[in-house]
């Protein structure tokens, strides 16, 4: 079957998002060829203003409109506490738990399969924020998996230069699991529970 060519292109985009296939790009294509023309406007302008406006944090890597974010402003959360986070999906969860310390966001899925290496990931801020001598704690919010596991070996190598007692999750995570998809009562259980490594 020949498509138009723009109703082809645009099913094509979608199918680029993840969890999107074939059939439900097609799909949500010709759905949007159905809605209001100004519901379909307003998505691809919420699009593009997202790109344009949201920029990670430059102090915590959480994303944001305003620099600093609004977490790094909140003046009553904890600045003893600082929690490592690999994406910002991940601080949105972490947040629903009731947490109210800092973050450090990583910002990038890291996937020893996928190629990536240690090397490649910019800790140097983090290590800024170490050497200020006001954290305390820190709180590695590793996806519990292989990738997490290597990653926070990492980060706790590095970390333990400076006087900061360095944590994990507690386990009850579960192992392979992802932190953005974990329920609120587990993470906090888990934040609750974090051991020393
Ligand atoms: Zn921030």
């Amino acid at each position: 079957m020949r498509l138009t060519r723009a109703l082809e292109n645009l099913i094509e985009q979608l199918q680029k998002l993840p969890t999107i296939g074939p059939k439900t790009a097609q799909r949500l294509a010709l759905h949007l060829l159905k809605v209001p023309e100004a519901q379909a406007q307003a998505l691809a302008e919420a699009i593009i203003e997202a790109r344009t406006s949201v920029r990670p944090c430059s102090q915590c890597g959480y994303l944001t409109e305003a620099d600093p974010c609004v977490i790094c402003r909140d003046s009553t959360r904890d600045k003893s506490l600082l929690c490592i986070a690999e994406e910002a999906s991940d601080v949105m969860a972490i947040e629903r738990s009731g947490y109210r310390g800092q973050y450090y966001v990583i910002n990038k899925a890291f996937s020893l399969m996928g190629g990536n290496r240690l090397e490649d990931i910019d800790l140097a801020p983090l290590l800024d924020k170490l050497s200020g001598g006001e954290i305390r704690e820190l709180i590695l919010a590793l996806n519990p998996d292989i990738d997490g596991e290597v990653l926070a070996r990492y980060i706790a190598g590095l970390a333990a230069a400076y006087p900061v007692r360095i944590t994990r999750l507690a386990h009850g995570l579960p192992v392979g699991g992802d932190i953005e998809y974990t329920d609120e009562i587990t993470l906090r259980k888990a934040i609750e529970g974090r051991k020393e490594i």
